[in-house]
């Protein structure tokens, strides 16, 4: 059995829709795991939606309604044209789903935001994932719509809901795995979860991939294909690079390190249910379903050219003990423990006798609480605006031709990367 999943490009419109069942008609017979995205960039418009809802103080009642209404336009723009005949069941279906939205609109929220969001931005993939079931039957393929909060369980941290393994394996056993048989096409939702009170919760934004990788884990899969809107992984985001060269086989280990330092292809957590059970993923072109695209499987040898990545809107503090003492190790876990506790990501770091320096995402709504609580300890400065680059397999040459123009606040050099936190010279 297969796992294939969709992402938000890859069902953005009707033709995307057409396009996904056209793939899957390639691979006829077949037992296939389908996982969704939320179609576009609605996860983004439903983030807006919460906004609206929680904080009606800034945004105002009006606001959820106009974004709402702009979010049921988008779907069922594109159901009228996939479903040319108005009495099709879908149109029902997907206004009496909505109403969940409505209520949320309507309704005093609780206090707790993450709570909401999750409820809220949780309907992007079950709107999809329903579009998307009732498009492929129309299609001939034999498909069936499963609702992936029935055995993906996590514990109730909402917006970064935890997996648990055994409960997510022993339904898998009971609900999925049974219904996967006779060349059946199962479509399910990525991103979401539930908990043991029936509650929704989220993975984590773009977590769809990481939901395909733990039910190939649990399914124990064949193999895993992410369908993109690129032609596989490329040694660098195009966005910042002219001419990107593309990846035919990468290992498991370096997949994880490239997505940990912020490719932004594979979702991090993807990568490590794969590589336990030695499920290959595949990154392929949904525009070119026949090209070969990535590979990403058990292999030994390294890249054969160096990768770059580049995080922009980084945030570079400088914490120094107020006294002009060392920096210690009661100091780090300290300042480690701060770090977690306001949910904020270190992207590199380096330490000297009395400062120990931290590269971050700007975040308006966690960087100024984490700032002014190092401040009542240590003396902090920080410097925003700033790139992170970070070059896997790099060599001089590398690192001379992304700093051109720029200043070199920090760098930091393992055995195959250097990162560099840098911003524009004539800044
Ligand atoms: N729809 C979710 C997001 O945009 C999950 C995903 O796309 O993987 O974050
Ligand atoms: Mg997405």
């Amino acid at each position: 059995m297969k796992v294939f999943k969709f992402g938000g490009a890859s069902v953005k419109d009707a033709n995307a829709v057409k396009n996904v069942a056209a793939i899957l008609n390639r691979f006829p017979k077949e037992n296939i795991l389908v996982v969704v995205s939320a179609m576009g960039k609605i996860t983004n418009a439903l983030e807006r939606l919460t906004d609206a809802v929680f904080y009606p103080a800034k945004n105002k009642k009006e606001d959820a309604a106009a974004i709402l209404a702009e979010i049921k336009k988008y779907h069922f723009d594109i159901i009228a044209e996939l479903f040319p005949s108005k009495e099709h069941p879908i149109y029902n279906e997907i206004s009496n789903t909505f109403v969940e939205l409505d209520w949320a609109v309507e309704d005093t929220p609780t206090e707790n935001y993450n709570y909401e969001y999750d409820k809220i931005v949780s309907m992007g993939e079950i709107i999809a994932t329903k579009i998307v079931n009732a498009y492929l039957l129309e299609a001939g393929i034999k498909s069936k719509w499963s609702d992936v909060r029935d055995y993906i369980q996590t514990d109730n941290t909402y917006r970064e809901g935890k997996v648990d393994w055994d409960l997510t394996q022993e339904l898998v056993n009971t609900q999925l795995l049974p219904e996967i048989k006779d060349g059946k096409v199962i479509v399910t939702q990525g991103f979401i979860g539930g908990t043991s009170e029936n509650f929704t919760t989220t993975l984590g934004r773009e977590g769809s991939d990481y939901t395909a990788a733990i039910l190939a884990y649990a399914c124990n899969a064949e193999s895993v294909t992410i369908w993109k809107d690129v032609p596989g992984v490329l040694n660098a985001d195009p966005k910042w690079f002219d001419e990107t060269k593309k990846l035919e086989q990468i290992s498991y280990q370096d997949a994880i390190e490239l997505a940990y330092y912020g490719a932004t292809v594979i979702h991090p957590k993807t990568i490590k249910p794969l590589q336990n059970k030695k499920i290959p993923l595949l990154v392929k072109s949904f525009l070119n379903p026949e090209d070969k695209g990535t590979i990403i499987n058990e292999i030994q040898s390294p890249l054969p050219i160096p990768c770059f990545i580049f995080k922009v809107n980084q945030v570079l503090i400088s914490i120094s003990p107020k006294d002009f003492s060392f920096i210690a190790e009661e100091n780090f876990s300290d300042i480690f423990n701060l770090f977690s506790e306001k949910q904020v990501k270190v992207n590199v770091m380096q330490n000297s006798a009395i400062s120990f320096s931290i590269s971050v995402d700007a975040d308006e709504r966690k960087l100024p609480d984490l700032i002014k609580t190092l401040q009542k300890k240590y003396r902090v400065l920080y410097n925003d605006n700033l790139e992170l680059i970070t070059i896997r397999y790099y060599d001089q040459a590398t690192i001379d031709r992304v700093t051109i123009d720029k200043k070199v606040l920090l760098e930091v050099k393992s055995r195959y990367t250097v990162q560099l936190v840098v911003k524009d010279a004539n800044r």
